[in-house]
């Protein structure tokens, strides 16, 4: 998976300061691990290396578990869920996983049905829910409405404290725009409770950042879609979830036509709302803006203000096919332009 949100490699310190330990400063210690399906970088300020390694090993821990309980798909749990649900209408469910299917309802809800985790079957129609599609077309239309016709909602789940009801024709629930931040947000708590004050954990281009870097604020890259390029740096401190949604992850060309893995829930097909949509949210909670970047994937840059407001969102950029830029306009005040001509649309109040 590409990462389209990143740190400029200026940034990338790594001191093992050893036998120093209690007395030398916190510096930078970075580490990938491979989970979700992608390279999850862990960076945390730390005095010393072993240190370090204890917190990345239990990051690395957490996002396992996280992925096992919510993957929708093969052994997953949210999987087990989905072919109870389809077989007998109803699913005994951990109250994790429901306390994350009743939250993902309301943000589809607010979302006005443009995020709506009930799109599994049409998700698995078009082969997205393997990291690499097997080459082919795209679905026959005839199967395509056929699914939208059993209204694949989140909304006709029942949700309760361990239990989901649905009948008939359950949808398969899939949170693929969703389990993402609450995986970044699990990790950053799992540092937090062992004594960390400053890290980043960037999942392939979402991340959430805590505290400082060095003193200094982290920085961010917000990619262009369309080129292997850092298009603008955004500055950000205290606590912060960048997420990113782009129709250059997991997507194939048919015929001259580009397709992706974000579904617009009204013709079940990929959204045309935007190429790339990257928001900022600074609330201590990025499952909401994990949800905040598909819902503007789908609705485009008209929505921004509303999905802000609704998913209080500090800001989004939402870059559309044509490579215009919009901005809302307090996060343009806030980004640093690291091309010539970069004109952000909406930028001035
Ligand atoms: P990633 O985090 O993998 O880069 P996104 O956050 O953009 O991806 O989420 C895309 C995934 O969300 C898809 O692979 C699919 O599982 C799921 N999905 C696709 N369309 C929708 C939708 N309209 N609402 C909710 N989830 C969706
Ligand atoms: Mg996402």
């Amino acid at each position: 998976m590409s990462r389209r949100a990143l740190r400029p490699a200026s940034l990338a310190i790594c001191v093992a300061l050893g036998a120093l330990g209690g007395c030398a400063p916190e510096r930078e210690h970075r580490a990938q691990v491979y989970a979700l399906s992608t390279l999850v970088e862990v960076s945390v300020m730390r005095r010393d290396v072993a240190t370090a390694h204890a917190d990345v090993a239990a990051v690395e821990q957490e996002l396992r578990r996280v992925e096992r309980v919510f993957r929708a798909w093969d052994d997953g749990g949210l999987a087990e869920a989905n072919r109870a649900l389809a077989r007998d209408g109803h699913a005994s469910v951990a109250p994790e996983l429901a306390a994350a299917l009743a939250d993902a309802q309301a943000l589809s809800a607010a979302s006005d049905g443009r995020f709506d985790p009930g799109v599994g079957r049409l998700v698995e129609l078009w082969g997205f829910n393997t990291v690499e599609r097997a080459a082919g077309p795209p679905p026959p239309a005839a199967r395509l409405r056929d699914a939208l016709s059993t209204a694949p909602r989140i909304a006709r789940v029942a949700i309760g404290r361990t239990t989901l009801d649905a009948a008939p024709a359950a949808p398969w629930l899939d949170l693929g725009g969703y389990a993402k931040g609450l995986a970044v947000d699990r990790a950053i708590a799992t540092l937090r409770a062992r004594g960390v004050r400053d890290a980043l954990v960037d999942a392939g281009g979402d991340l959430r950042a805590i505290g400082a870097h060095a003193g200094r604020p982290w920085r961010i890259g917000i990619r262009d879609p369309r080129a292997p390029r850092v298009l603008m740096r955004l500055e950000v401190a205290g606590d912060a979830c960048v997420f990113t949604s782009g129709d250059d992850e997991r997507a194939f060309d048919w015929d001259g036509v580009h397709y992706h893995h974000i579904i617009d829930p009204a013709t079940g097909a990929p959204a045309r709302g935007a190429a790339s949509v990257t928001v900022l949210r600074e609330q201590s909670a990025c499952a909401p803006a994990d949800a905040a970047a598909i819902t503007l994937m789908v609705a485009g840059p008209g929505s921004i203000d509303e999905v802000v407001q609704r998913f209080g969102l500090s800001g989004t950029v939402v870059i559309t096919e044509d490579g215009t830029v919009h901005a809302s306009a307090a996060l343009a005040r806030r980004l640093t332009p690291l091309v010539e001509g970069l004109h952000l649309v909406g930028a001035s109040p």
